[in-house]
């Protein structure tokens, strides 16, 4: 593993942070380096998410293992998440973030924001034209559309292995631009990171430092004891070498605050540090950064207790279950992108008939909020992919063993 890459993202957070306290809001003038930095993390991701999720499938072989890595995939998503969903809510009320609480609320700062219907939601997966997915960069209509993709190359065998090695040769090649951009993480870490702590400073914080408390003590037990357990007990790796191994996917989602931003970082270290197969990460990962939130569903649970606080109100229990689910629908149809969880919070919200104003309480830290989140984000779908490899390579040596 690149030692050296570790420290120079450690170094790249202190100065961050230093540069950030020292020169406040002036520091904006590093926020190019940044955008630099997130725009060529960005232009991968399409071709990318296409290419490996095509490779993904096709070397899966047969459709009845893809049945098998999907189900896998997605049960342990909605398993996490909704423990995620619990611990926030179990934050909520321990930390009592809400009581006591005087902030101002400004309305404006939420634009109000429809949300979609569930079925809307799910048949808008399905791309009426799949070229403008590709160049909107509708995540979920790009991965419906290259699983099939996958499984038209399977079925059609020798007469579709060109189109096979075609997209086998592009995700080896997005794979090496990858390398070649995680040259400048540091940098682009630094450049993102230092406008965001001189833009808040210590001010802007400390009236609602008790969330921002209780999201960090949830996540941190989310992952710690949570990830730790089902690393060690399904994933057979000890979580201190995962913790090293996803500690760059997990800084560039921290500073960056999207998950599909990271998603070309998030592969490389898991395929690298990790040894996660390319076959596994391929499927799960870009999955993951666009379904799986665990981070999300955490912050909706503690988000609506603390709403509930602030403006007087008893949660029942039959409002508790309703957070639950569409808290983990909620997290399951945020984008991978800043800010998609606050705005999925509404839906919340709405569900259990608490005042959207709400979320106005929240806009001022959702910055922090969301940094958090992403990282759990994205370590969640590595536990996930290092889960399901495992549990492929025992099948696989099973089946050698039985011939
Ligand atoms: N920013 C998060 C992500 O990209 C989504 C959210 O806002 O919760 O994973």
């Amino acid at each position: 593993m690149n030692k050296r890459l570790i420290y120079q993202i450690i170094g790249a957070f202190v100065l961050a942070i230093v540069a950030g306290l020292i020169f406040g809001e002036q520091i904006e003038v590093v926020q190019p380096l940044g955008d630099l930095f997130l725009r060529l993390i960005q232009f991968i991701i399409v071709p990318l998410i296409l290419a490996t999720i095509i490779v993904g499938v096709t070397s899966t072989g047969d459709i009845k293992r893809l049945g098998r890595l999907g189900g896998k995939t997605v049960s342990f998503y909605l398993i996490t998440s909704f423990f995620a969903i619990t611990f926030g809510l179990l934050a909520g009320f321990v930390f009592q973030p809400g009581t006591g609480l005087d902030v101002s609320i400004e309305e404006e700062s939420v634009a109000p924001t429809e949300t979609e219907g569930v079925v809307q939601t799910l048949l808008n997966i399905i791309p009426t034209n799949p070229i403008e997915s590709l160049a909107t960069g509708n995540v979920l209509q790009i991965i419906f559309f290259a699983v099939f993709i996958g499984i038209g190359i399977t079925i059609v065998g020798d007469k579709a292995k060109p189109v096979q090695n075609f997209f086998d040769g592009l995700a080896e090649v997005m794979y090496k631009i990858t390398s070649i951009i995680m040259l400048l993480v540091p940098i682009g870490i630094f450049g993102l990171l230092a406008p965001i702590v001189g833009q808040y400073g210590i001010s802007v914080l400390l009236p609602l430092i008790k969330v921002i408390i209780a999201m960090l003590v949830a996540c941190i037990i989310h992952v710690a004891i949570l990830y730790s357990i089902a690393l060690k007990s399904f994933g057979k790796m000890s979580p201190i070498r995962f913790f090293k191994g996803i500690f760059p996917a997990a800084a560039v989602a921290f500073t960056t605050s999207s998950s599909s931003g990271t998603l070309p970082v998030t592969m490389k270290s898991t395929q690298e540090n990790l040894n996660v197969s390319k076959e596994t990460s391929s499927f799960v990962l870009p999955l993951g950064a666009t379904i799986n939130m665990d981070g999300t569903a955490l912050y909706q649970g503690l988000a609506v207790v603390f709403i509930a606080q602030y403006f007087g109100v008893d949660l029942t229990f039959t409002q508790l279950l309703t957070v639950a689910l569409v808290g983990t629908l909620a997290s399951i149809g945020a984008a991978g992108v800043p800010g998609a969880g606050m705005v999925m919070l509404m839906m919340v919200l709405t569900a259990i008939n608490l005042p959207l104003e709400g979320v106005a309480l929240v806009a001022g830290i959702d910055r922090i909020l969301d940094m958090m989140r992403t990282s759990v984000n994205v370590m969640g779908d590595a536990t996930a992919s290092i889960i399901v490899d495992t549990s492929e390579k025992k099948r696989e040596n099973q089946v050698e063993e039985a011939v």
